[in-house]
């Protein structure tokens, strides 16, 4: 490795010992940027763009009191990594889950910035949340949590500061009680401070899509460059939430069957193709467990989660989609899936997959389409619901999915073209990190030692 990206990792490394996740995320995206670091190095390494770029710009930690519905008082910490203010308002998820800490949020903080920069918007890079667990909660729980949550964060963002959004546990219901909250203190209708709100108060048509349609998008186009299609293939994938469900929507509608689907506790196959109503009635409405989908179909199949590596990357399918959680995909499950004959992975989950197990598709031949650009028709969406508060408009959902389809084209024509200037035509990852790369130190050479 070049010896400036190698000081930069060593120093990262110790100053972040105990932080696995967001030392991987570097790691991938240092590893990948040798080519251009290459052909600049002295003039990075003299204004220290690499040792900014990997420095968050603010972390705010804070806690967040609340009441039970047995009147105990609980107290969960609250998280949010304003990265990068570089190209736009720090713009990235809230994700509400008991393995919440800071290394996960800076990991996902980091990725935010390149994925953001790969949309072509205007958008800084942010990630937050909290270790509150959601699951069991009642609704009034739930709101009395993120109000307390939102009394706290309240301070930090803005519609021109930081805009927060979803992501996992926080769905509709999550934004719209912050949101009350942000607007109770404020006095004042900033639409666009949140986004994934509702479609009644300002939220986006498509927003709730965005991120699985998008994923399927980018997958259709790499495919097609290999003279690949999704028609006719198997598909399984990770998670039952929202960009499952909505990948789930798209990937059939254009002609593939799904087979498998999962959430935490463990996966479920239907070899006939999956019943999405049934999906988004058990995940959406009743928010239930995914083993209930066995309740209606009682000859489909029901693999309980027991280990490590979830039993749904053992299924044998032609394209698999972690949509769940970061390093669901590891190298055991990277091997079998090679060994069923996977032809390509989405990666619609953020850092899906471990380092170890995209080598290992990469060497295999599987293509690989990376989370950051995948994935990043969510972001791109949600602002086009900031464009729209701010011009006090709306789009219909046809005109939002026809922009988000451009926007997932183009992420993937950059990918693809950074790739092969720079000799790796076929490696998206590299490709995407290369790109963002590019565009964000263009930035922030322009903008001076800040
Ligand atoms: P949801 O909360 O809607 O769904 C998450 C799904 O993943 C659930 O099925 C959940 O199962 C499962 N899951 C969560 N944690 C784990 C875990 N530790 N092990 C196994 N399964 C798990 O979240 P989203 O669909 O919004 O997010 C999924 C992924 O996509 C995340 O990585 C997120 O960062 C990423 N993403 C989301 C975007 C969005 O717009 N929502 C945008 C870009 C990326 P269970 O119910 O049992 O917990």
């Amino acid at each position: 490795m070049n010896a400036y990206l190698e000081k930069v990792l060593n120093e990262t490394e110790l100053k972040n010992i105990n932080e696995s996740e967001y030392l991987q995320a570097v790691k991938e995206v240092l590893s990948t940027i040798e080519p251009v670091v290459d052909a600049h190095q002295e003039e990075y390494e003299k204004i220290a763009l690499l040792e900014r770029m990997v420095e968050p710009e603010r972390i705010v930690t804070f806690r967040v009191p609340w009441i039970d519905d047995n009147g105990q008082v609980q107290v969960n910490r609250g998280y949010r990594v304003q990265f990068s203010s570089l190209i736009g308002p720090y713009k990235g998820g809230l994700r509400f889950h008991p393995s919440v800490n800071q290394s996960i949020m800076k990991f996902l903080g980091f990725e935010q910035i390149f994925k953001n920069a790969l949309t072509g918007l205007p958008i800084g890079g942010a990630k937050g949340g909290s270790d509150f667990d959601p699951k069991g909660k009642s609704d009034v729980e739930i709101m009395h949590f993120c109000q307390s949550f939102m009394t706290e964060l309240y301070r930090h963002i803005g519609q021109d500061v930081d805009v927060p959004a979803g992501d996992i546990g926080v769905g509709a219901r999550e934004i719209g009680y912050m949101f009350g909250q942000y607007k109770r203190i404020r006095n004042a209708y900033e639409g666009g401070v949140l986004t994934g709100k509702d479609i009644s108060y300002g939220g986006s048509l498509a927003r709730k899509e965005a991120t699985g349609y998008g994923l399927i998008y980018f997958m259709r186009e790499m495919l097609a460059a290999h003279n690949k299609s999704l028609e006719g293939k198997t598909v399984i994938i990770s998670g039952s939430g929202n960009v499952a469900i909505y990948a789930c929507e798209k990937v059939t509608e254009m002609g593939a069957k799904v087979v498998a689907m999962s959430d935490s506790n463990g996966c479920i196959y239907d070899k006939n193709g999956i019943d999405l109503d049934l999906i988004k009635q058990i995940k959406e409405v009743e928010r239930g467990r995914i083993k209930d989908y066995l309740n209606t179909y009682i000859d489909a199949k029901y693999i309980e989660k027991t280990g490590v590596d979830s039993p749904i990357w053992e299924i044998k399918a032609d394209i698999a989609l972690p949509c769940a959680t970061q390093n669901e995909v590891t190298l055991n499950s990277a091997k079998v899936l090679v060994e069923n004959g996977v032809l390509a992975v989405g990666e619609g989950a953020n850092m899906p997959c471990t380092i170890e197990a995209t080598n290992y598709f990469l060497e295999h031949g599987v293509l690989v389409a990376p989370a950051k650009a995948a994935n990043a028709g969510g972001v791109a969406t949600s602002a086009i619901e900031m464009s729209q508060n701010s011009m006090r408009f709306y789009y219909t959902f046809e005109e939002v999915e026809a922009k988000l389809e451009r926007i997932m084209v183009n992420i993937f024509k950059s990918c693809a073209a950074a790739a092969a200037k720079y000799r790796c035509s076929g490696n998206y990852v590299a490709g995407a990190n290369i790109a963002a790369f590019q565009k964000l130190a263009k930035a922030m050479r322009a903008q001076g030692i800040v």
